[in-house]
């Protein structure tokens, strides 16, 4: 038998219950809606697709060197199979995009909040409505660059060490296209891959643990000149 005091004292507690149970669905309304808002911010900022007959075109053409790519070396290679792979599946999956709308980006990955992320790669818009591919080496080449930084998590910032493994799958890629040979020591602009992003990118910062993809840490210094010091 609950006592008068009881009773009493349940008034005002299931009142204030009531209260903060309204306040809380006012929060997670209000809470929804900004979520809302940014995730349709978010989506209303992702590039502009070209023509279905670029995106037709350019699907190929990465299709056909993928399967080309798997008599060269690189593409023989474990690391070559493993990017071969992972590009595959982007494309399989519908998560490349040609846009002319990447300023003076070549190629970018773009990550959704929800949902999953798309490798963009520029394609140029010329005054006659007709659009132009870049080289397929050079397609390629920004292909197997944001295949690298796929295999990290999204919310990372990127490192010298992981652009100096996404720089050197992108030359590797490119070269094997060219049917050129790969230098030891992988260059661009006439220095060393990790001259080329400390100069280009000079804010950025080192990862000692990154783990490079299918490779060890040594190689990667072997082949771009990063310093990989104590961790
Ligand atoms: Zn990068």
């Amino acid at each position: 038998m609950p006592s008068e005091t009881d009773d009493l004292s349940a008034v005002p507690a299931r009142k204030k219950w009531r209260k903060l149970a309204a306040r809380i669905c006012l929060l997670l309304a209000f809470g929804s809606t900004g979520i809302m808002v940014a995730l349709e911010y978010r989506a209303s900022r992702r590039p502009h697709a070209a023509p279905v007959s670029v995106q037709v075109s350019g699907h190929k053409i990465i299709k056909d060197e993928l399967s080309g790519l798997a008599n060269t070396a690189f593409g023989q290679s474990e690391r070559g199979k493993i990017l071969s792979e992972r590009a595959l599946l982007f494309l399989d999956q519908g998560r490349i995009v040609f846009s002319d709308q990447l300023g003076s980006a070549r190629g970018l990955t773009w990550n959704e909040v929800l949902g999953q992320s798309a490798i963009y790669i520029k394609v140029m818009a010329m005054n006659n409505d007709a659009y132009l591919h870049q080289t397929h080496g050079q397609i390629m080449e920004v292909l197997f660059h944001e295949t690298v930084h796929s295999f990290s998590r999204k919310d990372k910032r990127t490192s010298l060490d992981e652009e100096c493994d996404a720089f050197a799958a992108g030359l590797c890629v490119m070269l094997a296209v060219e049917g050129k040979e790969e230098p030891e020591l992988l260059m661009l602009d006439g220095v060393p891959l990790s001259d080329f992003i400390a100069k280009n990118y000079p804010d950025i910062g080192r990862s000692r643990d990154y783990q490079p993809v299918s490779q060890t840490r040594d190689w990667l210094s072997r082949r771009t000149g990063v310093e990989i010091g104590e961790q």
